[in-house]
Formats: C-alpha cells, structure tokens, sequence
C-alpha cells in the first residue's frame, strides 16, 4: 500500500522562502508509485493550509490550492490531521520541511509528538538544541568538539550593560567578530564587524531577530560540510567545500547570486577527513540527532578543523549542500527522500 506523506512546508520563519522552493523540488522528485502526498501549507502567519492530495508531480508550486481550513474548522493546527469526517488520520509520516523558527527548531516536531505522528527528521530535543547555537556550542564542548571562542548574552543585559558586554567581547575575542541572533540559520541577522563600532551595530541588528547573542571570534578559514543520515548507527557523506563569492556565506550567497561554488568531495588530507568524520558523528550524537544533519566547519590553513555548527533540516533542494553531498556518495535525491521517510518510521516504531 502506497505511504500517505503529508508534506509540511513554508512556516511562521524568516526562511520561509527557500522552504517553497525546498518543497517543490521534493514535489517533483518524491516516488509516486510509493507514495501519496499532500502538500499542507502554513503561512507566513502561521495559519495552516491544507492542499490536494497529489498522486503525479506537479509544475509549479504556484499551482497547488489550499482550502485554509481555519475558514471551515475552529483548531486548525489539529485538524489538520484528520480526513473530513474528522473520523481518520490522513498520514501515515509528516516531512516537515521547514527551516528556522517554528519548524526548524522543534515546536512543530513536538506537536507531531503529541500527534502521535511519525515525522522525518530530527525530534524535539535535537532539533530545539541544534538552532540556539548557544546551547549548541556549550553541547559541543561537552562532546570535546573544537570550535571558536565566543561570548553570549540576552537582550536584557545589553540593555543594562552595553559596555560591560562590549569589553567583555573585546577582552575575550579577537577582531574580526561575527555577531549572531541565536536562533536561526541561512545567515539571517549575522554580521561581521572589524571594529567596536561595527560591534555595536551588528549586535543591534542581531536583536531586531532574537533576545538571545551569540558574538563569535570570527576566522580564516575553508568552509566544509558533511551530511549525516542515520537514527543511532549514522552513516556520513563524502565533504563539500562552499567558497563563497562574497566576504561570508551570507543570505545572498545561499540563495539569491549562484556564484557560490560547491566542491565535491572537499579536497581535504585524510587526517582532516577522519577528524571531520569523527566530529560528526559526536555531534550527531550529543544532539541525539535522528534522521539527517548538515555539520558544517571551518578548516584553517594549518589543518586545524573546527564545527561551526549542525543544521538538523539543511537545504534540501536538489542543489543544496546536503542532497548533493549524498548524490556524490551514492544515494540519489529521490533515494534520499526514501531512506527519511523509512528512517522515520524505524525511529517512531523504536519509540513505542
Ligand atoms: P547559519 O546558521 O545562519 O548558517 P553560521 O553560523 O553558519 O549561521 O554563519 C553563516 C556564515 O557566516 C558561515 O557560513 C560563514 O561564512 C560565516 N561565519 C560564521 N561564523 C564565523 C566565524 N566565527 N568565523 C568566520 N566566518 C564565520
Ligand atoms: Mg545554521
Ligand atoms: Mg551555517
């Protein structure tokens, strides 16, 4: 019997954009001999949409209508569960996704949770730790994981004490600085700053997204990736190196300009590639992690390698890093879909 998918995507997030088009390529790539899928679309502000149910690829995500189901039922986040009746559950797996806030950052993996629902991907607790990169690094320091120095604070503490904060920055970390908000990820928010002016600017704009400030001893360095896929015995991807035509891998880097170029395999030493390897599969597992993460990091002139970070839903367009990654190692995009939506279902049948 063909799996009833439902497929989660947009999201109350500032990467909601690159979800769309996240979403439509699985819309054309997802096996429909195997599966039946409906798209179920939330809105910029967070109201649920349900669409049709797709049994053949579609052209163009512009093509899908969605009946907003707030319009015909009270509670639509719940609703949009059942069949008409209100009497079936219309999926037999959830693919959230979904990046950022509210999607990426397990709020909806945990109503999936309380849904009883088996859904691809990383859970509450991976995926919640994995987008505050405060939580995250102090995690990865636990793990014994080389990484930058950095300094955090809350938005309450910089409004009591921005030079306490600023000499703290200064005394702590060497210039450049990168400047984050928490909790997000496609560069929204991140600045580099040289000096203690553009410090205070960044960390104003940083803000406007999040309470909580991550500033970070900023380096030279290769940018490398790896992709692991998995639930307790993970396996990894060949690396990719990013090189970026523009001074970081900023927004416009990721999704807008396409002279961002990705090198697969990474051209890394062998001792390189076993520390990366070994480093994320740690980070992999002091997150329990599930399903699939993008681990990224720096790799200096030296061969000092550092983990800048895990993403627990990647890009996933067939062009993206963590796809392209797989496809190098012998998985194929549609073969991609395949294994999370099995692993999804390995890691809900081991929870009962
Ligand atoms: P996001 O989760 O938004 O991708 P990252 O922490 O990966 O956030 O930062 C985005 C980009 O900014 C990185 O890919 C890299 O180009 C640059 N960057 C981030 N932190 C540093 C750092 N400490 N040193 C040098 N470059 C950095
Ligand atoms: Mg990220
Ligand atoms: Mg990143």
């Amino acid at each position: 019997m063909k799996k009833r998918i439902g497929l989660l995507y947009g999201g109350k997030s500032a990467e909601h954009e690159v979800s769309l088009s996240t979403a439509f390529a699985v819309l054309k790539a997802i096996d429909f001999e195997k599966y039946d899928v409906q798209p179920i679309y939330i809105t910029l502000d967070g109201e649920w949409c349900k669409g049709p149910q797709l049994s053949a690829p579609v052209s163009s995500i512009d093509e899908l209508e969605f009946k907003n189901t707030s319009e015909t039922q009270p509670n639509n986040i719940l609703r949009f569960i059942l069949d008409e009746n209100n009497t079936q559950m219309e999926y037999d797996v959830i693919f959230p996704l979904l990046h950022g806030t509210n999607g990426e950052d397990g709020t909806v993996q945990g109503l999936l949770e309380v849904l009883n629902l088996p859904y691809v991907g990383n859970g509450v607790l991976a995926s919640a730790a994995g987008m505050d990169k405060v939580v995250m690094k102090q995690l990865f320091e636990i793990a014994g994981l080389n990484q930058v120095s950095y300094v955090h604070f809350l938005r309450k503490e910089w409004e009591q004490n921005q030079s306490a904060i600023v000499n703290k920055c200064e005394n702590e970390l060497p210039w450049p600085m990168f400047v984050k908000p928490a909790n997000l990820g496609s560069s929204v928010g991140i600045n580099k700053a040289n000096n203690k002016e553009e410090l205070i600017n960044a960390i104003n704009v940083a803000l406007k997204y999040d309470r909580k400030i991550i500033v970070e001893q900023g380096i030279v360095a290769r940018e490398i990736e790896m992709g692991v896929l998995g639930n307790d015995d993970p396996k990894v991807s060949v690396p990719g190196e990013i090189k970026p035509n523009t001074e970081f891998y900023d927004y416009e880097s990721k999704y807008k300009d396409n002279s961002t170029s990705l090198i697969i395999p990474a051209k890394i030493t062998s001792e390189v590639h076993s520390t990366m390897k070994d480093m994320a599969i740690r980070a992999f597992k002091i997150l329990d992690c599930a399903g699939l993460v993008r681990s990224d990091f720096f790799v200096t002139e030296n061969n000092e390698v550092f983990i800048n970070e895990v993403n627990t839903m990647p890009g996933f367009t067939p062009v993206s890093m963590y796809p392209l990654l797989w496809q190098n190692s012998g998985v194929s995009y549609s073969e991609l879909i395949d294994q999370l939506i099995d692993l999804a279902v390995e890691r809900y049948e081991e929870k009962q």
